[in-house]
């Protein structure tokens, strides 16, 4: 399970995003944006999280999971698509040569605090 990790990441990243005048104030949300390349699944990453969350200021706060789907650029046609299946390949020429543009993005994209 490879979401206990990316929970520890996460959990960090979203401490060093508490502005110091706001360090005593509980964390709501954490909203996070995960590639669909990652191969996370939400419900282990939510379980993760309140794991790794306690006794932090992000205990009990709500993981929110945007996810981002694949898109590629074809590198003989210059198509853009977005990759649904396992299949890789260009859907207009076939090519295999293609460049993933989205999909593997992990990132905290804002963290939510009490009143
Ligand atoms: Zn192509």
């Amino acid at each position: 399970m490879h979401e206990m990790g990316i929970a520890l990441r996460i959990v960090e990243i979203a401490r060093s995003a508490i502005p110091k005048e706001a360090a005593d104030r509980a964390v709501e949300a954490v909203n996070l944006k995960v590639g669909k390349l990652t191969a996370i699944v939400p419900e282990s990453m939510r379980f993760c999280f309140s794991v790794v969350s306690r006794d932090t200021p992000l205990e009990g706060a709500k993981l929110n999971i945007e996810e981002i789907p694949v898109t590629a650029v074809c590198g003989d046609c210059l198509a853009e698509f977005t990759i649904e299946s396992a299949d890789f390949s260009c859907p207009k020429c076939k090519s295999p040569d293609i460049r993933i543009l989205s999909g593997r993005e992990l990132t905290v994209a804002s963290i939510e605090l009490a009143e």
